[in-house]
């Protein structure tokens, strides 16, 4: 039987601290989440019993270290339904993971006057490396727009490819709208005109259920400290022929085969794009965070989620001045506002004082904001240990600013 997600929020020790004296209201989920106890014991578990440098050793703690950190590999794979645990690669978090891609397939494939698509709704961290990628070798950076319910355009995206596209870069969920894109159809789409995809996983990954073999991307990349693993861990899954063609990313010790004064060969998949002594011990919290996640039955989950969301939703439309920013069809885990007349930061500032931890700014998101003519929103976001109590006491602490500033 699974878990009842009712049960998790005693799971997080750091959920019953209190924040200037009053009870924690944790609604920043999109930018960390929290760890569970199982997550901090198994890290502590390593340090204490296992801790070797991994590949390299023959003495049983390295075996031990070894076997601990490729059984997560196997976790993963799993987790996202990849073909096999050699299409994982471990990097330190969704940025690291998309630059790989963006370097090394640049190198490889990109071309001057080749096109690159990302889209409008991107994090700077799946937009960024591909404006650089561009300027590098001389490639067109192009943008698909979304529109005034916070939806890409999928038509623009239609007219957008061309034979000169060499690949399309775009996000499950957005962090600032919380928007869940089509990601099945805009696969298909850039399938059908031969270009990869590679898809921003980063929130969604905790939140929905997720088989890459079905959404057919050729790389899916997300952080472990999203979805309740330790940060400085992240995961890049890509299919083998792109790993079997890419050129590696960084280069130093394991990922080596041959090295001779006139040549470098390189080690098998996956060791090829893991140069260097990795992040073991988060590694083995990414396992500890996995083995949590799948004691719940994941659409009950993503339905507990959805209802949360629906429920925040509701309780912030009856606040007068309080403006939700996007309407899409489908949305998940992310409540994005600004109230008129107060500033975000204000918002954020004043909602602490009484112990409520919201984002507040660009969310690194600056193209989005600026379609939207604002300088940034207060986002609150979720988590499967979040209830109604949080999205109440959300609403009565946004209530109270708004008394203290406009009386
Ligand atoms: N992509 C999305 C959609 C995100 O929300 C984030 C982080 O907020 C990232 C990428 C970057 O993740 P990280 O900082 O863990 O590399």
């Amino acid at each position: 039987m699974s878990k009842s997600i009712l049960s998790a929020r005693e799971d997080f020790p750091i959920l019953s601290q209190t924040i200037n004296d009053l009870p924690l209201v944790y609604l920043d989920n999109a930018a960390t989440t929290q760890k569970p106890q199982a997550v901090i014991d198994a890290i502590s578990d390593y340090y204490r019993t296992s801790n070797a440098n991994i590949h390299r050793g023959n003495h049983s703690l390295a075996i031990q270290a070894t076997q601990a950190y490729e059984n997560v590999r196997k976790k993963v794979a799993a987790y996202i339904n990849a073909a096999s645990a050699e299409e994982i690669i471990f990097t330190r978090g969704t940025t690291e993971a998309i630059n790989l891609v963006a370097y090394s397939f640049g190198e490889a494939f990109v071309q001057p006057g080749d096109e690159i698509i990302v889209s409008q709704l991107e994090h700077h961290s799946n937009y960024v490396p591909w404006h650089l990628m561009c300027q590098r070798r001389g490639a067109t950076f192009r943008v698909i727009p979304f529109d005034e319910n916070g939806e890409l355009d999928l038509l623009a995206l239609q007219q957008l490819v061309n034979k000169r596209t060499r690949l399309l870069a775009v996000n499950q969920v957005s962090n600032s709208l919380g928007t869940v894109n089509p990601i099945g159809q805009i696969v298909k789409m850039a399938h059908e005109a031969n270009v990869p995809v590679l898809v921003d996983g980063a929130q969604a990954v905790q939140h929905t259920v997720h088989d890459v073999q079905a959404m057919d991307a050729d790389f899916y990349a997300f952080s472990g400290h999203k979805m309740y693993a330790p940060m400085g861990v992240g995961v890049l899954y890509a299919k083998r022929k792109w790993l079997e063609k890419l050129p590696p990313f960084l280069s130093g010790g394991e990922m080596i085969d041959q090295v001779t004064p006139e040549k470098v060969t390189f080690n098998v998949l996956p060791y090829k794009f893991e140069a260097g002594t990795p992040n073991v011990a988060d590694v083995i919290g990414l396992g500890a965070a996995i083995d949590y996640l799948n004691q719940f039955d994941f659409a009950e989950l993503e339905a507990y989620e959805d209802e949360l969301l629906e429920y925040g939703l509701g309780l912030l439309s009856e606040i007068p001045g309080l403006k939700v920013y996007g309407n899409p069809k489908k949305r998940s885990a992310i409540l994005p506002f600004n109230v008129e007349g107060i500033q975000h930061y204000d918002m954020g500032i004043l909602l602490d004082s009484k112990g409520i931890a919201v984002r507040t700014g660009q969310h690194c998101t600056q193209p989005v904001m600026d379609a939207l003519h604002i300088t940034g929103t207060v986002r609150a976001s979720l988590a499967l240990y979040n209830n109604h109590a949080d999205l109440e006491a959300l609403a009565r602490g946004v209530a109270r600013v708004i008394r203290l500033l406009k009386r």
